[in-house]
């Protein structure tokens, strides 16, 4: 086929894609054929590598999908086996909490690592407003248990600077997911990676507003030097929790290795005897806050 040239879908609509080509945003429909395929996932979402056929100057068709090689999904609600693409190829995804002004959600952080487990995407965790600890060790007490499990922690402040060149070096080149309560400082740690940056996802998350159809909204903002970030304010509402209940323990990262040394294959870690899982919380192996997150996200909480 002639002319085609590769692009990145900054945002997907129906109809009205919005591909990034070298310096150029076009908007592109997705030509009928692909549309008739058959599919049990997203045609196009954010993040999606495509083929597109320039129509006119700042249009054009998507001729092809290239394969996702990886990406943040759930299932579509009331469907079994079709699934709703939030962002294609992400490289891994960072969440984003204040040490204090508000106190971090650290059950909320262990959410959102669940759901990065469930999708084989690497995470770290930005601990921000570190200006505001007159003892950064205190940052150490509530975060440290998520660098000696295995996730990087950067501790910033959007107001003095500091780690703003290690989180830029972490976003670089990547395709980032970012989440996070709010008020903790993404909008104002966005600005100090990249100027204006935070301002413009600011103004979408307030235009698509909270609930369900946050994480439609979708879009990626692209970083001079390469490299995408797409704020996914939704993440913490969605229903992306479908994690089955045996599979759980296996993305709490720490238990992997008790797991095959509990008296019963089919142990839940709550109450059976011989429990590798809570011989290692009561060892201290194990962080009590974690095993107490488990159990709450294995009830539903
Ligand atoms: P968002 O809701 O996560 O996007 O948070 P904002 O960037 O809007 O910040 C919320 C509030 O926290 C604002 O008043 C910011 O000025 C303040 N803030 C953000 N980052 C920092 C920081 O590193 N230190 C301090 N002291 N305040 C911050
Ligand atoms: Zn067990």
């Amino acid at each position: 086929m002639p002319d085609l040239k590769e692009g990145v879908v900054l945002q997907a609509r129906s109809g009205r894609h919005r591909v990034e080509a070298g310096d150029e945003v076009v908007i592109c429909d997705v030509r009928g054929r692909l549309k008739r395929e058959q599919l049990t996932t997203d045609l196009i979402a954010t993040g999606d590598r495509v083929l597109w056929q320039p129509i006119r100057p700042g249009s054009g068709v998507v001729e092809e999908v290239l394969p996702r090689e990886t990406q943040l999904s759930r299932r579509r609600p009331g469907q079994i086996e079709a699934e709703q693409v939030i962002v294609a190829n992400p490289d891994q995804a960072v969440f984003i909490f204040s040490v204090t002004e508000p106190r971090p959600n650290l059950r909320m952080l262990d959410r959102l690592l669940v759901l990065a487990e469930n999708n084989d995407l690497p995470a770290f965790v930005c601990a921000n407003k570190i200006d505001l600890l007159e003892d950064e060790g205190e940052a150490g007490e509530l975060f440290g248990v998520y660098e000696e499990i295995g996730y990087p922690v950067l501790y910033t402040s959007a107001k003095t600077g500091q780690g703003i060149d290690a989180l830029r070096q972490h976003l670089l080149g990547n395709l980032t997911v970012l989440s996070g309560p709010s008020g903790v400082g993404k909008t104002s740690l966005l600005n100090a990676v990249q100027p204006h940056l935070g301002l413009a996802t600011q103004q979408i998350s307030d235009a698509t507003g909270k609930g369900r159809h946050t994480t439609v909204g979708v879009r990626l903002w692209p970083l001079e030097g390469g490299g995408y970030v797409a704020d996914t304010p939704g993440l913490r509402e969605a229903g992306l929790w479908d994690i089955e209940p045996e599979e759980l323990a296996w993305h709490f990262v720490e238990f992997r290795p008790y797991l095959s040394d509990c008296r019963f294959s089919t142990c839940t870690h709550t109450h059976e005897p011989g429990c590798a899982v809570k011989t290692a919380v009561e060892a201290g192996e194990i962080s009590e806050l974690r095993y107490d997150s488990y159990q709450r996200m294995l009830v539903g909480e």
